[in-house]
């Protein structure tokens, strides 16, 4: 399979790192025309602003909406942002996650932590979060699938995953394993 991470900014070299361990075919995504060679894309943690500054830039909203509604995307931190159907005090990016995210939600004292995560078919992992979101409120096709304390911070709803922390900065590759499944699953029904 081939896994495109969205270039435009943030830790896309750190995801293209995490996912080529597991999968060779992992390619950066600078072009929109790209992404009718890829499988599933990954959209990566940086600056949600940022990011959608430079999606509109480069043109890519159109394709990345209709993307989404067609193969797998997993969403990191920023990503999971910008694939948020509302974004608390801030515009809507890709809007296909039913969701209501806050922006760096833990505040400032903990602006940056690390804690175990429990995820839903997953187990337990290394939870990395850095000016992390997390969601209140969920739609009813969206499944949670982690909580740090009471706050949600892993989902998925159908072919995307989105996480408020960073597997790809940590050595645990089960969220990639458990992506990658996901985009098998895909490839089969298709
Ligand atoms: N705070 C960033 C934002 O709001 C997200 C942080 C991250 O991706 N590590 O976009």
């Amino acid at each position: 399979m081939k896994l495109g991470v969205l270039a435009l900014q943030g830790s896309y070299i750190d995801h293209l790192k995490y996912f080529s361990k597991l999968n060779e075919d992992t390619i950066l995504v600078k072009e929109p025309e790209q992404l009718k060679d890829i499988d599933a894309l990954i959209i990566p943690g940086g600056e949600s602003t940022t990011m959608r500054r430079l999606i509109d830039k480069y043109k890519f909203m159109d394709e990345l909406k209709s993307f989404c509604k067609q193969k797998p995307v997993f969403g990191t931190c920023a990503g999971m942002i910008i694939l948020a159907k509302e974004v608390i005090d801030n515009p809507t990016h890709i809007g296909i996650l039913d969701v209501r995210v806050r922006r760096n939600a833990f505040g400032r004292q903990v602006d940056s932590f690390e804690e175990d995560v429990e995820v839903t078919g997953v187990g337990p992992v290394e939870g990395v979060y850095i000016r992390a979101p997390y969601i209140e409120h969920v739609g009813n096709q969206v499944e949670v699938i982690g909580k740090h304390k009471e706050h949600v911070v892993a989902v998925k709803q159908g072919n995307i995953l989105a996480t408020s922390f960073h597997p790809e900065l940590t050595d645990d590759y089960k969220i990639a394993e458990y992506f990658i499944n996901m985009v098998d699953k895909h490839k089969e029904q298709a």
